[in-house]
């Protein structure tokens, strides 16, 4: 029995790297410091996983930036535009940035490659694009390097590659006429001259990264599958290859890859559990295979219940040996941070609840702890074991956790609690009467810029160093300039401007029941980018109004109806680490009823208009369609359940961006959210014709600018998109909006941007013989 790892966060547990890499950029630090700091992260987390006993430790899973971005690098697949930066004579890291980041210099001006999520996480990769006529060269040998750099440590790692078959599904083809897939034959030759030079210098074991195969695969991609990794086996009979897949399980793959000859499988037994007795029952798996038994959850941040996975290792034992076992997390550890020891602050994070918790480096111990155990035919008498029992137990039973109030609430709702009083038709009416807006009304998405100095306060504040009262009155200032600004503007539906949030989720989880933070619980994002999502270890309710204080005082300033702005339930779960102790659903129609007590409040006081966004209701769809339904009926069931209490005469809002819809259309008019506001810009208003074809009932606000750049659109620019939005849509469904909030811009820009965007809807108006305002 073995202990393997398929990977280990890189950012560095202070987030060295991410220091180091922004320093670079800004040209603060030389690229040999860059490179020692890469250097000093893995020889720190090789030996970290040499001392807490893992037997298959990996390398190449370091990234300066992103792992798929070092395969685009490996296999040589630089897109055109980057060959100018390539050919200066520098250094590879820095055609890898380019490819990155873009790069504005010296007469270069390339545009970043795209970015997207990696499978359903929050880690974003970067997309490799390929040609018709595509080539690949052996450009980088990183994995090699690393291989020998931890070699010369004296510790001989397993290298790590994306696999080449979920390495091409994942690019994206420019230009008509061919799949990825046909690459295939190209890139093979690429991967072979990489473990040739992998097997010379000493490596026995390899894993290779194949997480397509938790998605549903066609025939020919299967295939793809097959010929790869039996064709690797053939040319390295002495090479042990580990394949690995996570996120879910193999599903409609797993004939394909039982019958491969490769010498272990990898199985994420946390998403899917049930895989390991499918295929212990179907005695198909190989004589000779090994089973990484991903028990250790490499996506959350719960300790390991050692008794639930000693069953399903024991169960494996029983038929397959000792030998043929490897004792794993369910996935790479990237997607958790990095070492729950530096939590030491019990007003951040009380004792009690980090007691329930692993980060990645208490979850090397607990491979470790297990492999002991399952070694012990007495382990129940064992101290480890009775210690992690003792801690599941108090955890169980914790009054932290379970509120009798929240659950009697989740399970007494009705049918009706998911239901607006009325159809949009009538609300419609009532609202137009009751709120007196024009034709294409103008709003935003919410944030106003959070310039340093808003930041500057709040990161005062919370140390301590401002007092509560100047704190208040600083916040009501901008505020109060926020409303005067957009009153002198002329924005029909103002906002008060999220002044007071350090983040759209994070200002929610802080004020709710249920939730904890960290200090150092930081994750890769993309890049040097990094989060620290909140943690629900327990029932969520909400104490205390979250919003009220700040939209009042809004309106009170205005005559104008002041939107309020809230998250919704399924972007707080989403961006959060979620407890693991009940159905995501569940925690999920929790968070609802906070959230529609939070609506209630506001319209009790007189707020008429309430967005409730929901950017994260795409991004959470299963890997396989087959479970899309199921998660679409209690995701979107969550979202009517925090917005369907209001009277008729309420207007609620949603608004989402940045992903494709057309795929789920239907349940967006399921949510019945009188408006819905949308990226739209950068396509061009192109995501409308699936609004136009599925013939969307509600009112709709397609984003008329980018957010993401400090450039002022004109006038004819923004009249232009919206002529094309009235050409498939009536003009009394329309708003008028940016894309998304607009707190990463300064206040210049957005000014300027807003004052034209105004004064295209008041043509739009003028146009159809209305009233300009
Ligand atoms: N109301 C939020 C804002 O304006 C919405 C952000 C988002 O869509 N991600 O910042
Ligand atoms: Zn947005």
């Amino acid at each position: 029995m073995k202990t393997s790892n398929l990977g280990y966060p890189r950012i560095g547990a202070h987030r060295e790297l991410k220091r180091a890499c922004e320093k670079y950029w800004s040209n603060k630090i030389s690229l040999e410091d860059l490179i020692k700091t890469g250097k000093s992260i893995r020889k720190e987390n090789w030996k970290l996983q040499h001392e807490k006993g893992i037997d298959l430790i990996p390398s190449n899973d370091f990234s300066f930036y992103d792992q798929v971005l070092d395969t685009t690098l490996m296999v040589g697949a630089i897109p055109e535009r980057y060959k100018s930066t390539q050919e200066s004579g520098k250094n590879i890291l820095d055609l890898y940035f380019a490819m990155a980041r873009g790069l504005q210099k010296d007469g270069v001006d390339v545009i970043a490659m795209e970015m997207t999520k990696w499978f359903d996480t929050n880690y974003h990769y970067i997309v490799p694009e390929f040609t018709r006529d595509q080539e690949f060269e052996l450009l980088s040998q990183k994995v090699v390097d690393e291989f020998k750099e931890a070699k010369a440590l004296g510790i001989h790692t397993k290298p790590v590659l994306l696999g080449p078959v979920t390495y091409l599904l994942l690019g994206k083809e420019k230009g008509e006429g061919f799949h990825s897939i046909e690459l295939l034959p190209k890139l093979l030759p690429i991967y072979y001259s990489i473990l040739e030079k992998l097997v010379d210098a000493g490596a026995t074991w390899v894993q290779f990264d194949e997480p397509i195969l938790s998605t549903d695969l066609s025939h020919g991609e299967q295939e793809a599958i097959s010929k790869v990794y039996k064709g690797i086996a053939e040319s390295f009979p002495n090479l042990k290859t580990l394949l690995a897949s996570y996120f879910g399980e193999y599903g409609n793959n797993l004939e394909t890859v039982l019958s491969l000859p490769v010498c272990a499988l990898h199985l994420d037994l946390k998403r899917a559990p049930n895989q390991l007795n499918v295929i212990l029952e179907s005695k198909k798996l190989k004589k000779s295979v090994f089973l990484s038994l991903g028990v250790v959850d490499g996506r959350n941040v719960w300790k390991n219940d050692f008794s639930s996975s000693l069953k399903l290792i024991e169960k494996t034992r029983e038929q397959l040996g000792e030998e043929r076992i490897f004792i794993s997390p369910s996935c790479s550890l990237l997607h958790v941070p990095n070492d729950l020891d530096l939590e030491q602050n019990g007003k951040v994070l009380s004792n009690e609840v980090k007691d329930w918790m692993a980060f990645a480096k208490q979850k090397l111990e607990e491979l470790q702890s297990l492999k002991k155990l399952a070694q012990n035919p007495n382990y129940s008498s064992h101290q480890l074991f009775l210690d992690n029992a003792a801690s599941m137990d108090r955890r169980r039973n914790s009054k932290l956790i379970h509120k009798p109030k929240v659950k009697l609430r989740v399970e007494q709702l009705d049918e009706k609690d998911y239901r607006r009083q009325s159809p949009f038709e009538k609300r419609k009416i009532l609202q137009e009467r009751h709120l007196k807006l024009p034709l294409f009304p103008t709003t935003t998405i919410g944030s106003f810029p959070q310039t340093q100095e808003v930041r500057r306060n709040r990161s005062l504040f919370k140390k301590g160093a401002l007092q509560e009262q100047d704190y208040i009155n600083f916040l009501m200032e901008k505020t109060t300039e926020a409303i005067a600004l957009q009153e002198e503007i002329g924005l029909d539906v103002p906002v008060h401007g999220e002044f007071e949030r350090n983040d759209m989720v994070e200002y929610f989880g802080e004020q709710l029941e249920g939730f904890t933070f960290t200090q150092n619980g930081w994750v890769q994002s993309y890049g040097s980018r990094c989060v620290k999502p909140p943690i629900i270890y327990g029932d969520v309710s909400r104490p205390n109004p979250m919003t009220v204080y700040w939209t009042s005082f809004a309106q009170s300033l205005t005559e104008k109806p002041v939107k309020g702005m809230l998250t919704g339930p399924v972007t707080i779960l989403q961006w959060s680490f979620v407890r693991d102790d009940q159905d995501r659903s569940t925690t999920c129609e929790q968070i609802a009823l906070a959230i529609l007590d939070e609506v209630l409040d506001l319209q009790e006081e007189g707020i008429n208009i309430i967005q409730v966004d929901e950017p994260a209701i795409r991004e959470g769809l299963p890997l396989r369609k087959k479970d899309w339904d199921e998660y679409l009926k209690w995701a979107i069931g969550a979202f009517k359940l925090s917005t369907s209490g209001v009277k008729d005469s309420t207007q609620i809002h949603t608004h989402m961006c940045y992903s494709e819809f057309n795929d789920i259309i239907q349940s967006i008019a399921d949510m019945d959210a009188d408006v819905i506001t949308i990226e739209c810009s950068r396509s061009q208003m192109e995501l409308l014709d699936a609004f136009y074809e599925f013939d969307y009932p509600n009112d709709i606000g397609p984003g008329v600018y980018d957010i993401h750049s400090p450039r002022v659109p004109s006038t004819d620019e923004i009249l232009n998109l919206l002529q094309k939005a009235e050409n498939v849509l009536p003009a009394s469904k329309l708003w008028v909006n940016p894309d998304c909030g607009l707190k990463t811009r300064g206040w210049e820009e957005t000014k300027e941007a807003l004052k034209v965007m105004v004064s295209a809807a008041q043509q739009m108006r003028e146009a159809v013989g209305e009233p300009s305002n």
